[in-house]
């Protein structure tokens, strides 16, 4: 059960809100059905018109996967995962960092649009503004002649019979392995161990029965022969991937001993920029190891517009990174000298960004008045 009492007065964060219900669950307090235990939510009492006014969606889902009418009834609600933070590491033009060729954006992607991590909202918006930047940096990419990719058709056809060999060997094996069990475990260790509340104890052992089931996952087997629609053979083909992403999840929670943005540590509550201000990179080295190599790409606090501080939510309790009240000042200096100057000027004094979008898209903004 997690040594945990929600404060109150931090419910306004979404993270809080799951926190909380995941603690009382925990307790015992959940409601049980054949889907796990959850919470009743109770939204009655914001009347008739408000809900079918204003919250017009909740309705809609309430109706169409639960069949309940929120105006009346008692809602089913449990915390639930809708975002992976991390992703393929790119650089500003969404092109991966290891990779040439390889672009990633969205929710796939390690591009930065809000840091190490997403505030509530704000992932449709990175959708959104990066399929504008990179889809453009992709489409200035392939004009290129030097980035034309020059990939042979023995490669590819090296490529098919890896893949190929892959199935059949997965379809006429004797393993004595169930993906679907497999799988299932994973999920179950996921929600248990690398969930909402972590310490470095339950992570660890995460990590450990992670690492056996991807040992386990090279003697699946499954129960037909045929290759063709057959949602054993899919699950077992993705497993092992699967298995590798979680471990990567798992491990790096396990080496990070602080409390960031979603990731909360019991044994390590407080933020700590001091030590952590890092992005963790994880590298599969060899197809046989069962651990990826982590490595940590340090910040420039002195080169951001906005150093790391406290936002106005959540206790004001974090160890601070050295630099950020230097650079703070500075930051703070230089906006204040430049008092007249436009929304433009001061954004290139403090941290300069236009030089790095695509030609068309560093001209003003005619619809903020900037070219007037
Ligand atoms: C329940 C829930 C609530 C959320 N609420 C919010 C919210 O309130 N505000 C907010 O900003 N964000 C919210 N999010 C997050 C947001 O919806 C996602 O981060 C965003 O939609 C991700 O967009 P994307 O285009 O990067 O990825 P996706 O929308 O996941 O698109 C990826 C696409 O790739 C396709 N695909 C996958 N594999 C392959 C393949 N091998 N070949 C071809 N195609 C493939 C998939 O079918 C999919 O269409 C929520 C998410 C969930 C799940």
């Amino acid at each position: 059960m997690p040594d945990y009492e929600p404060d109150k007065k931090e419910l306004a964060s979404r993270d809080v809100v799951s926190r909380h219900m995941e603690y009382h669950i925990a307790q015992g307090h959940g409601a049980k059905s054949r889907y796990g235990d959850h919470i009743w939510l109770d939204i009655t009492l914001l009347g008739k018109k408000h809900i079918n006014r204003n919250l017009r969606e909740v309705k809609e889902i309430c109706h169409y996967f639960l069949g309940i009418d929120p105006t009346r009834d008692l809602i089913p609600v449990r915390p639930a995962q809708h975002y992976s933070m991390g992703g393929v590491r790119t650089d500003h033009r969404g092109e991966s960092t290891n990779l040439k060729g390889l672009f990633a954006c969205g929710e796939a992607a390690c591009w930065d649009m809000h840091g190490f991590n997403r505030l509530g909202g704000n992932s449709v918006a990175e959708t959104v503004v990066a399929g504008m930047i990179v889809g453009e940096n992709i489409a200035d990419f392939c004009e290129e002649p030097a980035n034309e990719l020059e990939i042979s058709t023995e490669l590819i056809e090296q490529f098919w019979r890896r893949e190929n060999e892959a199935l059949d060997d997965i379809v006429n094996s004797n393993g004595t392995e169930s993906a679907i069990e497999l799988s299932d475990r994973m999920k179950d260790i996921m929600t248990d161990k690398v969930g909402i509340f972590r310490t470095g104890e339950a992570l660890q052992q995460a990590v450990d029965e992670l690492q056996t089931l991807l040992v386990r996952s090279q003697n699946i087997g499954i129960r037909g022969n045929s290759r063709a629609a057959c949602p054993e053979l899919v699950k077992a083909y993705r497993l092992r991937r699967m298995l590798k992403l979680a471990i990567c999840v798992a491990y790096g929670a396990l080496q990070r001993t602080e409390s960031r943005g979603a990731h909360f540590r019991q044994d390590y509550p407080q933020r700590n920029d001091a030590q952590w201000l890092n992005r963790t990179l994880a590298t599969w080295k060899s197809p046989a190891d069962t651990l990826p190599q982590l490595n940590y790409e340090q910040l420039d606090v002195m080169q951001m517009e906005m150093p790391p501080g406290w936002r106005g939510y959540g206790a004001k309790d974090h160890i601070a990174h050295p630099e950020t009240e230097a650079r703070q000042s500075e930051v703070d200096k230089i906006s204040g000298e430049m008092d007249s100057a436009n929304r433009r000027e001061i954004q290139d004094a403090l941290m300069p960004y236009r030089h790095l979008l695509p030609t068309m898209l560093q001209c003003s903004n005619a619809r903020l008045g900037e070219n007037e």
